[in-house]
């Protein structure tokens, strides 16, 4: 059995620059060569990621980073202009990422799972829950017209895979190069990699993508769960 992505819109809605790259990129990649249109939203500027050498303008830099990298893939970019580390889940929050979801329509959305390490991807995650559902709901208004149905939602991997039993895998052996393209983008943060504080994250993609394929049969894949409350999921 082969999911394709022909038909689909899918948007990937992350917390910083490089986070789409580490969980869901190789995915991404292989539904743009299959026809699908992609977005990906970033919700903070990623402007306290700084390496032990400080980056001036460090938020856009990561901005410039991440359209680089989203290019690779032809995918649609969005910004959220929040600051790193003070992202929580309130209405003009709900509101902008509402007002995105409605404009790009995906019928797909890969989301932070609830789980993972970092308070802004725990926040991402509530948000995005929130925003795909009122997408669809008109009494909810934005500028945009609401959709017919909330999109299908997807929670992403957590980093380093801890607290997170996969559902189901996708197969990205063919796209790990894009990947890994789209990752070293992200320079500003590979400088990251020898502090004392931070991970090599070319090390900690390729593992996990190694990891999750020795899972499920293949030589690299991403794991996902999908959103199994009432009208959230979808049969394929
Ligand atoms: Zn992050």
């Amino acid at each position: 059995m082969k999911l394709n992505f022909q038909q689909e819109r899918i948007l990937a809605v992350v917390a910083h620059p490089d986070d789409a790259e580490l969980l869901c990129a190789g995915t991404l990649a292989r539904a743009h060569h299959e026809g699908a249109a992609i977005g990906i939203c970033v919700l903070c500027q990623g402007d306290k990621g700084q390496p032990e050498q400080p980056i001036e303008n460090l938020a856009e830099v990561r901005r410039q980073e991440m359209q680089t990298a989203a290019k690779l893939i032809g995918a649609d970019l969005f910004f959220g202009e929040n600051p790193d580390g003070v992202l929580f889940d309130n209405l003009e929050r709900r509101r902008h990422l509402t007002q995105i979801i409605r404009q790009f329509s995906p019928t797909l959305v890969l989301a932070h799972s609830q789980s993972d390490y970092h308070a802004d991807h725990r926040a991402a995650s509530v948000i995005t829950e929130a925003a795909t559902w009122f997408s669809a709901s008109a009494g909810n208004q934005t500028q945009s017209p609401a959709l017919n149905q909330p999109p299908v939602l997807w929670w992403m991997d957590t980093v380093n895979m801890t607290q997170f039993e996969p559902h189901f895998y996708i197969d990205v052996s063919e796209y790990v190069d894009t990947k890994l393209d789209m990752l070293n983008c992200h320079q500003s943060q590979l400088q990251r990699g020898k502090d004392a504080s931070f991970s090599p994250l070319q090390d900690l993609m390729l593992q996990q993508c190694a990891v999750r394929g020795a899972q499920s049969g293949v030589a690299s894949a991403e794991a996902f769960q999908s959103h199994t409350a009432w009208k959230r999921c979808a049969a394929w």
